[in-house]
């Protein structure tokens, strides 16, 4: 997907702003060539008055199955893509209780319905014609009508709570849609929604979020959050609250007080993951991707023993339906690719990078195994690149994915500093990597790689490593290097700068090596491995039989604690000894 951005001088589009009724002019913003409906150019304008965008095409999508007979990428969805959580963060206000009724619009597969009955104890009815809907009915057992919910379908009483999650934006009158949500409410109701930021679509946003924003045919309106709170309000809500949360907005609308505001419990959402992945019979890929979030949140929750059970039981799946072993960072393998989504799915688990990736989290923070991490960080990224791979190639992003890569390589440089490795070759190679291709890193996230690993090497109380970054240029492939912790003979890679003064073969060559180690960015802030280079540079000298150079460097450097090293004290008294004859 090519995003080509306009300069705002287009031709103006000559409608009104679904969200305001604005004339405009509305100017081009973005262009999208040949994604739209029959390859044809995808153009979204803003509004001057409001500053959502939309689209100048608004014919809107059929969600009906019959017109998606090859089905969503189900195993994408189901294990790794539904944002469950984000799904139910506008939801953490709602408290247990019998009696409360809530209405999902559009709700795909039912997630918040499903949690809001298993939790809260609430009765949910959900009305969305797609094919994931038909499916969330007969996996989860939800009431789901199979239809759109319109301001003419019969409602008997209003619902507690009318909830629609990433909906308002499919739909070509969004006017006529909040219409039918108000309805749905009635006086004391409160209508909850989550849309696409509109502001987030410009050119500083990683292509992982910025393609399932932008969903060239499917999305037609992405509201600004002063754009959603006008249309509530024109709607007729008296209490209108909208949140930027990132590139989402959450907004609450009713005719009564708003609730305070509250975040997701994060125990009762782990307990519904629980609660669910323990019911009987349910379908494999399901109970798979209900156990990779709940490992999520165990590892995230510092809850490390109980996550590792979780591990066992997904590696133990993955290993019976993939034939894949991730048990043991040592059995990981490069894997193969596949330009294909549904062909990649039918090899690997789609949660697979983020699961390698709370994995290494595991073992280099609990098992202080930094060799794990590195390998299991580096099967997470090539993971990671090849499920994007087979995505972007049909029109499709992970943002989620794409952010895990992002941290994943920062713990992989971590770990292999800690593993006593040469972080240089890779973060010199990622550094100056293509965002577009390689491991499809974002350049935000390449550029401050430096930056995230001295801190984090620095919280971790290794601040001798940091200046080991970029010790040496050896540039290569950025995949090859990221792949070689995963070929069968990999040994940790001895540091460049230590290997160059043990083989030095003469007293200029070892002070060479000492000078570069000194000018190299960093190397003031990490007095343990000067401290090191020292020792090392002193020790050559002698055996090089340089004495003078030895002393004199020890006189300048004017730091005799470094005499109270063993190796230190035996060198400085042959070179004493040396003096005296
Ligand atoms: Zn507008």
């Amino acid at each position: 997907m090519e995003f080509v951005w306009q300069s705002g001088e287009g031709i103006a589009f000559e409608a009104d702003c679904p969200v305001c009724a604005d004339s405009g002019p509305h100017r081009p913003v973005l262009v999208i060539p040949g994604a739209g409906p029959g390859q044809t150019d995808w153009t979204i304008v803003q509004c001057p008055s409001c500053e959502s965008r939309f689209s100048t095409d608004r014919r809107g999508a059929d969600y009906t199955p019959e017109a998606h007979p090859d089905g969503p990428l189900l195993e994408f969805y189901l294990e790794q893509n539904a944002g469950i959580r984000p799904m139910l963060e506008p939801l953490g206000w709602a408290e247990a209780g019998p009696g409360r009724r809530m209405l999902e619009i559009g709700g795909g597969f039912g997630f918040a319905s499903d949690f809001v009955q298993v939790s809260l104890g609430w009765t949910a009815k959900g009305y969305d014609p797609s094919g994931l809907a038909a499916l969330g009915r007969s996996y989860l057992g939800l009431d789901i009508v199979l239809d759109y919910w319109t301001e003419e379908t019969p409602l008997a009483e209003p619902f507690d709570v009318a909830y629609a999650s990433e909906v308002i934006e499919h739909i070509p009158e969004p006017s006529g849609f909040l219409a039918s949500v108000r309805r749905a409410v009635g006086e004391t109701g409160v209508a909850v929604l989550t849309t696409p930021n509109g502001a987030a679509l410009n050119p500083n946003t990683t292509p992982g979020i910025l393609a399932p924003i932008a969903t060239p045919g499917l999305h037609l309106t992405l509201f600004s959050a002063m754009g959603l709170e006008r249309a509530l309000r024109s709607t007729g809500f008296r209490h209108v609250r909208v949140e930027e949360r990132g590139d989402t907005l959450h907004a609450l609308a009713s005719n009564a007080e708003l609730p305070a505001k509250r975040q997701l419990d994060s125990q009762l959402y782990r307990n519904y993951l629980c609660q669910r992945a323990d019911t009987p019979g349910l379908a494999p890929v399901l109970l798979s991707g209900l156990r990779y979030r709940l490992f999520k949140e165990l590892v995230n929750a510092g809850e490390s023993a109980a996550a590792l059970t979780q591990f066992v039981l997904i590696a133990d799946d993955i290993r019976r339906r993939f034939g894949l072993d991730v048990s043991r960072s040592a059995a990981l393998r490069p894997l193969k690719d596949y330009g294909d989504a549904q062909e990649w799915l039918r090899h690997y688990p789609a949660h697979l990078a983020g699961l390698l990736y709370y994995r290494a989290i595991l073992a280099n923070n609990l098992e202080a195994d930094p060799v794990a991490a590195v390998r299991y960080t580096a099967a997470a990224i090539l993971a990671g690149r090849g499920l994007r791979l087979a995505l972007q190639n049909a029109g499709m992003d992970d943002g989620e994915t794409e952010r895990l890569s992002a941290h994943a390589i920062i713990l992989n440089l971590v770990a292999t500093a800690c593993a006593g490795g040469d972080t240089a070759p890779l973060l010199a190679a990622v550094e100056r990597g293509n965002p577009a291709t390689g491991l499809l890193i974002p350049a935000e996230a390449r550029r401050s790689l430096r930056r995230f690993l001295r801190r984090d090497l620095r919280a971790m109380g290794h601040p001798d490593m940091l200046w080991r970054v970029g010790m040496t240029n050896i540039v290569g492939d950025e995949v090859t290097l990221l792949a070689a912790p995963l070929c069968q003979d990999f040994v940790v890679d001895k540091i460049g700068a230590w290997e160059a003064i043990a083989t030095a073969s003469d007293a200029a060559a070892v002070l060479d090596t000492f000078r570069a180690i000194w000018c190299m960015p960093g190397a003031d802030t990490a007095p343990a491995s000067i401290r090191h280079a020292r020792k090392l540079i002193l020790i050559r000298l002698v055996q090089l039989g340089a004495f003078q150079e030895a002393d004199d460097l020890f006189d300048g450097w004017d730091s005799p604690d470094l005499a109270d090293d063993e190796p230190v004290a035996t060198a400085l008294a042959i070179v004493a000894e040396a003096r005296q004859r």
